[in-house]
């Protein structure tokens, strides 16, 4: 059954069997994980990054950009936003061709090396890497 929503739980570590609905948020590990929202048992693990993917916590949490797991059967394609599941249509060529300006960036981004950012991408680039040189890396994984 898909969810309607996810309880942010702050964490250091991910639990290796993480509860349906949580999102479990590593600052430690600059890390997010939840399982998927179609309910499939998924582990969806969200790096987050400038790369990768931005949590926003106003006291809600938002995840951008969507959450597509084109690479499972149950393709589920959603967005976090302030804790809720904003379900979009499920991640294909055809829905890539599709969709709006910003689901086809969320394909360009989860089929293909990001080339192109926006200016404000950029800065926030070169502020993290003046905060933190030589952190870790972690390759966004689809
Ligand atoms: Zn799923």
């Amino acid at each position: 059954m898909r969810f309607r929503a996810l309880t942010p739980i702050f964490t250091e570590y991910i639990p290796a069997e993480p509860e349906q609905e949580a999102l479990y948020i590593s600052m430690h590990f600059a890390t997010a994980v939840h399982l998927c929202a179609c309910g499939c048992g998924t582990k969806v693990v969200t790096p987050l990054g400038p790369q990768d993917w931005v949590l926003t916590f106003d006291g809600t949490v938002t995840l951008r950009p969507s959450v597509g797991n084109g690479q499972q059967p149950c393709r589920s394609h959603y967005c976090v936003r302030n804790d809720r599941i904003d379900w979009l249509p499920p991640i294909s060529i055809a829905a890539t061709r599709a969709a709006g300006a910003r689901d086809r960036a969320v394909h360009v981004r989860a089929h293909t090396r990001l080339t192109w950012k926006p200016r404000w991408r950029r800065t926030w680039d070169r502020v993290r890497r003046t905060i933190s040189s030589g952190g870790r890396v972690q390759r966004r994984g689809v």
